[in-house]
Formats: C-alpha cells, sequence, structure tokens
C-alpha cells in the first residue's frame, strides 16, 4: 500500500523506572514489558481527544484483561510521543516503512488496561484520514491516520470522542458510541451548520439534517422520509444501538462525490447527494446493518450494501410509497441491465474471508450493492414481505452488537421462511451470472 524504505524505528524505549504503579490492583506495574505484537488483543473502548489547532490528539484505550504482554496497533503516520499506563511510561516501538503499527509491551491483567497514548497526525485530502476541508474519512483502513486503531471490519470497540479548535465553524461528532462500533464510525466533521429538525420517532429518536446555509431545500428535499423511515426500521427490525439523535451531515467532498459514509449517528451525505431521499435512507440503514451488526470480512460487504440497498427500497416503499420508490428500483434496474450486458459486473459475495483487499481487488464496487438488493427481493417475492422482514428483524436482533458474515443471513432466512436461499444467492452473489430479475426459483 505505501512505499518507502523499510526501516523499523525505536523512536522510545520507555525509560520509566518500575514502582510508579498507577493503582490497578490486578496489574503488577514493577515490570517493564518490552514490545510486544498482539493485534488480536481486545480493544473495549476508544476515547479520543483531538484538537484541530495543533494537529495532536491524546486516545485513551482500554484493553480487557489479558495474558498476553502485548498490544498493538495500526497507526498510518500518526507520530506517537508517549505512552503511559498510569504513571508508568511503556515501550514501545513503531514497524514498517513509516510507523503504520505500534507495538506496546503492557503487563499481563487481570483487570482492565487503561492506555494513554499522545500522538500528532497529519492532514489527508484522499478520502484517508483528517481532510483540510473539515471531515474526517477513514473507511475501509485509514482510521490509523487519525487514532491507534485496528480497523478489520469485524473488530468493535465503544468511542467517546472530544474534537476541539477548528478556525472557523463547529464540530459535529457524537460525545458517545456507547455500542460497539467499527473503526470507521469515529468521525467528525467542521462547518457552519443549521440544524434542520424532523422531529423524533415512535421510540424517542431525535432525527434532523444538517446543512449549509445555501444548502436549506437540499436538505429538506433529501430528508423529506428520513424519520419515518427511520422509525420504520426501529419498529421492525429492532432497537438503534448508537444514540437519541441522529440524521445527516452534508459534508463538503466536492461536486463530483456522489454518496454517503456511515458514520452514525451523524452520518455524511456528500453535498452533491444531499437531495437524494434515497441515499439518506441508505446510510440511515447501515445503522442496523453494517454498523450495528458488524460484517465479519470485507468478503462479507454485500450483508452491509446488499442488505441497506434493498431496505433503501423496501423502507421507501412502505413510508413513501411507489412514487418515491419506484424509480429507485428502476435506477438499480437499470444498473443490472448494465452488469448483464458485461458493463462493471463483478461477483458480490467472494468464498473467502480475509483475503480480499476491498479496494485494491474491486470489491468496492456497485455488484454487491446492486446485484444484493436483486437478491433480497428474489427473495422476498418467494417468500413473502412479511415473512422476509421477519428473517431481518430476527438476524438483527441475534447478531447486534457482532460481527457477521452473509453465511449468517442465509441461514436465518431459512430458520425464519422455511425457504433454503442458497442456490439463488450462489446465482446473484456468489457466481458472475446475472439471473433474470423474478422471484428466487
Ligand atoms: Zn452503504
Amino acid at each position: 500500500m505505501r512505499s518507502g524504505s523499510c526501516v523499523a524505528l525505536v523512536l522510545a524505549l520507555g525509560a520509566a523506572c518500575g514502582g510508579g504503579g498507577g493503582g490497578d490492583p490486578g496489574v503488577d506495574a514493577t515490570v517493564i514489558y518490552p514490545p510486544a505484537t498482539d493485534l488480536e488483543r481486545d480493544v473495549v473502548d476508544t476515547t479520543l481527544a483531538v484538537d484541530l489547532a495543533t494537529r495532536t490528539a491524546r486516545a485513551t484505550i482500554t484493553l480487557a484483561p489479558s495474558t498476553s504482554t502485548g498490544a498493538s496497533f495500526e497507526i498510518g503516520d500518526l507520530t506517537i510521543t508517549s505512552v503511559r499506563l498510569g504513571e508508568t511510561a511503556l515501550q514501545y516501538v513503531e514497524t514498517g516503512p513509516v510507523g503504520e503499527r505500534l507495538d506496546i509491551g503492557v503487563p499481563p491483567s487481570t483487570e482492565p488496561l487503561v492506555l494513554v497514548i499522545d500522538y500528532g497526525w497529519n492532514f489527508h485530502n484522499s478520502s484517508n484520514g483528517v481532510a483540510t476541508a473539515g471531515y474526517t474519512l477513514t473507511w475501509p483502513y485509514h482510521c490509523g491516520n487519525v487514532f491507534p486503531c485496528r480497523s478489520e471490519p469485524a473488530d468493535g470497540t465503544t468511542f467517546h470522542l472530544s474534537v476541539d479548535g477548528a478556525a472557523t465553524g463547529m464540530e459535529l461528532y457524537p460525545a458517545a458510541i456507547t455500542g460497539d462500533a467499527p473503526s470507521y464510525m469515529a468521525a467528525w466533521i467542521v462547518g457552519d451548520f443549521t440544524r434542520l429538525d424532523l422531529g423524533q420517532t415512535t421510540a424517542g429518536t431525535r432525527v434532523a439534517m444538517w446543512h449549509r446555509a445555501t444548502e436549506g431545500t437540499q436538505a429538506a428535499m433529501g430528508g423529506a422520509y428520513l424519520r419515518p423511515s427511520f422509525d420504520w426500521m426501529e419498529q421492525h427490525l429492532g432497537p438503534y444501538r448508537f444514540g437519541s439523535e441522529v440524521g445527516t451531515v452534508s459534508a463538503n467532498w466536492g461536486a463530483s462525490a456522489y454518496g454517503g459514509m456511515e458514520h452514525h449517528p451523524y452520518w455524511h451525505v456528500g453535498r452533491a447527494a444531499l437531495s437524494d431521499v434515497g441515499i439518506n435512507v441508505h446510510e440511515a440503514a447501515h445503522g442496523w446493518f453494517g454498523n450495528g451488526v458488524r460484517i465479519r470480512c470485507w468478503e462479507d460487504f454485500v450483508l452491509s450494501e446488499g442488505t441497506v440497498e434493498f431496505l433503501m427500497w423496501r423502507v421507501l416503499d412502505e413510508v413513501a410509497g411507489a412514487s418515491v420508490a419506484d424509480p429507485l428500483w428502476a435506477g438499480l434496474t437499470t444498473e443490472v441491465d448494465r452488469m448483464r450486458n458485461g458493463q462493471g459486473n463483478g461477483v458480490a459475495w467472494p468464498q473467502s474471508c480475509g483475503e480480499v483487499d476491498i479496494l485494491d481487488d474491486g470489491l468496492f464496487s456497485r455488484a454487491p450493492y446492486v446485484k444484493g438488493a436483486f437478491f433480497y427481493r428474489a427473495v422476498e417475492q418467494r417468500v413473502g414481505r412479511a415473512q422476509l422482514d421477519a428473517a431481518l428483524r430476527t438476524f438483527y436482533g441475534r447478531y447486534a452488537g457482532q460481527a457477521a458474515g452473509m453465511a449468517d443471513m442465509l441461514g436465518v432466512i431459512t430458520e425464519v421462511t422455511g425457504f433454503d436461499p442458497t442456490a439463488c444467492a450462489q446465482a446473484w452473489l456468489v457466481s458472475m451470472t446475472v439471473p433474470a430479475a423474478g422471484a428466487c426459483p
């Protein structure tokens, strides 16, 4: 991914003498442990205090108890200035061409360990970190340019954020994400935002659009069905996990960037797409699929994008009616017809786990979105709308807060509806074919 000389830099060897302690009853702080690699060490919480003026930050990271003496994080091009456990400076080493991975020596512990990491960060304007235009964008695996992190999609942690120091405008971010979330969900955005209130759902969730002064009309258009859509998903899929206020924030991604990013609870939608009813509902639906249930491997991308692309149509058909939903499905039909003619076609669901690079290997295409939506619609036409709704609800209830794969979804559909969709998934998702639209055979 990154070229450059391959030098392991030992930037700091903890000079701390032991005995300082920290008062943690489960930790023997009198022993200093050498840096060790452990990318499996469970991260429980990530608390970030970010200063935009000085481009510095403090990450306070809580690790689960473990006998391991290592803890490793992706750090991109961060400049680590100190790693501490209480009063004790810990030994660490940065490896890779320009850092990239931080290995820390930590004591084995029967209690959670709270590491405090101070660092500097740089701006990145290629959808890979903190952009000078004020937003963060780290999907799929660029969180290391913003904070010490784990970018595997299955990894979840709670987050607490504070972001200060913007030269102008307000910093918009969730102070807390108290349900386990994937790394890319930790995000902020700076701008002169006006809050367009869209009311409350039946469950009491407040829904809004945040837009710039010139974007009021587009925000009202794009948010026209957002509250009833969110309400429908809360009522029919299950309780939302990421807070009591949600909504779309207009992101200054540039005129050619059409789309959104599921930074719940304040997901970002590019200014060019702000008025798009479908994209606003698509991003909202990621609160249940992709975020609420994380994907196990990038190969399971269709479980996130195919499911929410289907839900975009399904939910709007319910709350807005055919006049809004039908054109959205017609757009997907145009796309699938192009794929049938060989344009933009691809495998939606590769049958490996952890081997595909979501960007470099071409999986981040429209195939998982469009073929995924057609797969779900084929199942719906076979088993009936209420049956598929029930399967989606059961799946979310079972896997919310965890990682799951598309195979798990097929299993739940079989269990709930009595119809085994494996052959239908094979045709739509696993092979390169583009089946005829209509019910699963
Ligand atoms: Zn999406």
